[in-house]
């Protein structure tokens, strides 16, 4: 089957890299910008679409992402309905996201900031060493990143809860919540808040003053989902009185984060490029192929998005 390699930012063929062979025989890609004949291509993979990308394609019966998230797509104006969006479930992706989030918790439980800024200045002093026990983890989303970073931070010993949008069943030892009247029960609890929510119009600024106010003072702020849950403002207003302690920010609603933007400079915020965890190119070389045989038995393909839901 023919597939469209679709993005204006990334050069998808470079990402696949080898997988392209490995998947010869079942897939043949074609350059979104190439002038070849489209009409039979039912199948694209896409990251940051252009606006009038799917235009071009008048048959595309479904659209891959080559991460977890499907937002950027499902935001494209020109994605008709009944295109289904296919997003990549990876295993070994939620891992690497489980190590990037115990990095940031363990380094607001140990103080890693203050032992850096002391080996600056050449200073030999021990700091008080908390327990995992004692710093309560709050996360917002329990899909499939959510559900693997709270197992491996409950054997870290840390207490963790989770938020998601309908109630789940007891999953000892993580403690899940739901609904509105769950999160603040879990805020209340909260000292490190990891966000992995997907970005759709009901998660869009819940990252906002009113939220910070509910957790525990002089908490800290785990961000990963998108930049746009984020309410940039009011993370710099609740570090500043305090609220907060500080923040790793990994997902901005400008990205690359502008040279001028304050989040660089400021001494109580960690930033990375958007680099918690990418989905692997054979995972995502593997959602292609799963998608091309679903399309070709008429059958809808595994990972497909509820674009009513927008995730
Ligand atoms: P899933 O779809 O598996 O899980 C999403 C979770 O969010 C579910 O538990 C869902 O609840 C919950 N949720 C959605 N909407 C709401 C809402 N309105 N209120 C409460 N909970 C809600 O997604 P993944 O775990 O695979 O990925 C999550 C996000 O992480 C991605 O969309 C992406 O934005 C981000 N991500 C970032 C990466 C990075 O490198 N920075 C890498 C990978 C992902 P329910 O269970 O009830 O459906």
């Amino acid at each position: 089957m023919r597939c469209a390699l679709v993005s204006d930012r990334l050069d998808l063929r470079a990402f696949l890299g080898a997988e392209l062979a490995r998947i010869a025989d079942r897939i043949e890609v074609v350059d979104h910008f190439a002038a070849e004949p489209v009409a039979d291509i039912r199948l694209a993979v896409a990251w940051n679409p252009p606006r009038d990308a799917f235009e071009r394609y008048p048959n595309l019966q479904a659209v891959c992402s080559i991460g977890a998230g499907v937002d950027g797509i499902l935001a494209c104006p020109s994605l008709r309905p009944g295109i289904d969006v296919v997003r990549v479930v990876d295993p070994v992706q939620a891992q690497t996201m489980a190590g990037f989030i115990a990095w940031h918790v363990i380094g607001h439980q140990r103080s890693f900031a203050t032992y850096r800024d002391q080996q600056r200045d050449r200073i030999w002093r021990s700091l008080r060493q908390r327990s995992a026990q004692s710093v309560p983890v709050g996360i917002l989303g329990y899909g499939e990143m959510g559900r693997t970073v709270a197992t491996h931070l409950a054997l870290l010993g840390f207490p963790v809860m989770a938020w998601s949008r309908t109630a789940k069943s007891a999953v000892s030892p993580v403690r899940v919540f739901h609904g509105r009247e769950g999160l603040g029960a879990m805020l209340g609890e909260t000292e490190v808040l990891v966000n992995l929510l997907p970005l759709t119009s009901e998660t869009q600024g819940l990252l906002n003053r009113d939220l910070f106010d509910r957790m525990r003072r002089g908490g800290y702020l785990v961000q990963v989902g998108r930049g746009e849950h984020l309410v940039e403002d009011h993370l710099l207003g609740a570090l500043e009185n305090g609220q907060l302690s500080g923040a790793a920010l990994d997902v901005f609603v400008d990205e690359p984060l502008p040279p001028a933007h304050p989040f660089w400079g400021h001494p109580g915020i960690v930033v990375t490029p958007h680099d918690a965890c990418d989905a692997s190119a054979g995972a995502v070389a593997d959602t292609i192929v799963a998608t091309a045989d679903a399309i070709q038995k008429g059958e809808r393909p595994p990972h497909t998005v509820d674009r009513e839901r927008g995730y």
